[in-house]
């Protein structure tokens, strides 16, 4: 197995320098259930496990090896890889995870494209556009907006121009995955080497332009009405990272289809550049854009130069943020309370060791 063909390059060649010394082998992990990650390596496809060493000293879940990860491994012998290092990420697509606090699970790792994909039917929304956009700055993936279903819209010029409007120097492409119109457009898109990745809601048709993609009819669609109501399926396929006809490589997980919004300051910035220009010449440099005076992004409102909406969708995002940044927050707060108190007990236990020396 030719590991370029999934991606190795100088960079990680170089990045990989300090454990081939050690006799460890690179490898890529194709799919990822549990415990159990599948791998292509230069010794062919192994399934491996990571090592008692890496599971000790690895305290955040984000740190495990996902689908789209380069590790380091350590044939084991009984047809196991062991896994040592997961190398440094190119990208990372991140959700939360349920629970009270925020916890960061990583979906996807090192895509390079991300489609982000809206129906031009009834589903579509400029803000959730912006959310995905958001998102996908934040994970360091270049994105792509795809808008699927272009057979169902009446008015495909305006509609251009409005996503245009909402991402900035992103190339948008509107295709027809049924018909098979404009799919020509993504090609650029769908390099050798690289790899992509798919993003959106449920029903927007992302499991038919993969077909499409792969050129077979390899995932279950979903059918209209399911599609209609919002119904999830669970689509699973043999592989989670695929190798597309064309040398590119997909990455289709259920955990990246649709992520909760995770983002970061830069991520939102970079999606409302627009407003953050305009925010620099506002007045007082902490403005909210809400109520202060000498504010210039509601100046530009009133002007007609900026849709309230975009501006009530930023507002909203970044109230969002600030609310995920407070509970991340509180969980390293108990993250750092749970080790001092594991340094108190270790720090009991040592000097009931020691008891009988004072006695
Ligand atoms: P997913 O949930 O994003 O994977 O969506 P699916 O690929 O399952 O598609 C949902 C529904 O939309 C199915 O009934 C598809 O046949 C339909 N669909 C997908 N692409 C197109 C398209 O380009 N035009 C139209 N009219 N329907 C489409
Ligand atoms: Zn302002």
């Amino acid at each position: 197995m030719d590991l370029r063909d999934y991606g190795w390059n100088e960079e990680l060649s170089a990045q990989f320098e300090a454990y081939a010394q050690r006799g460890l082998v690179p490898a890529r992990v194709v799919k990822q259930s549990r415990d159990l990650s599948t791998l292509v390596t230069p010794l062919g496809e192994l399934p491996g496990k990571v090592s008692g060493k890496f599971r000790h000293e690895t305290a955040e879940q984000a740190d495990f090896p996902v689908v789209g990860d380069w590790v380091t491994i350590e044939p084991a012998g009984d047809n196991l890889a062991l896994i040592h290092a997961v190398l440094p990420r190119r990208s990372a697509f991140t959700r939360k995870a349920a629970g009270e606090t925020v916890e960061a699970q990583v979906a996807a790792a090192n895509v390079d494209t991300v489609f982000l994909v809206s129906g031009l039917d009834g589903d579509f929304n400029l803000r959730r556009i912006e959310r995905y956009l958001t998102t996908a700055w934040t994970s360091a993936a270049e994105p792509i907006i795809v808008l699927n279903k272009a057979d169902l819209c009446p008015d495909l010029q305006n509609v251009l121009t409005a996503v245009e409007g909402v991402a900035p120097g992103v190339p948008v492409v509107a295709v027809s995955a049924l018909s098979e119109d404009g799919l020509k457009d993504l090609e650029p898109f769908i390099v050798p080497r690289k790899t992509v990745a798919l993003l959106g809601s449920s029903g927007v048709g992302k499991s038919t332009l993969i077909n499409r993609l792969l050129g077979e009819e390899r995932l279950p669609t979903a059918p209209m009405s399911d599609a209609a109501e919002g119904r999830g399926r669970h689509t699973t396929t043999a592989r989670e990272l695929v190798l597309l006809p064309g040398g590119a490589l997909l990455i289709d997980t259920p955990g990246m289809r649709e992520l909760q919004l995770w983002a970061d300051e830069e991520g939102l910035d970079r999606t409302f550049d627009d407003i953050e220009k305009l925010g620099a010449r506002c007045r007082f440099p902490d403005c909210r854009h809400d109520r202060e005076p000498g504010c210039a992004v509601r100046a530009a409102v009133t002007a007609g130069a900026l849709d309230p909406r975009r501006l009530e969708s930023y507002v909203k995002l970044r109230r969002e943020l600030s609310f995920m940044e407070l509970k991340k927050d509180v969980k390293k707060r108990r993250q750092q309370e749970k080790a001092a108190g594991r340094r108190f007990a270790s720090m009991v236990k040592e000097i009931k060791k020691h008891k009988p020396r004072y006695q």
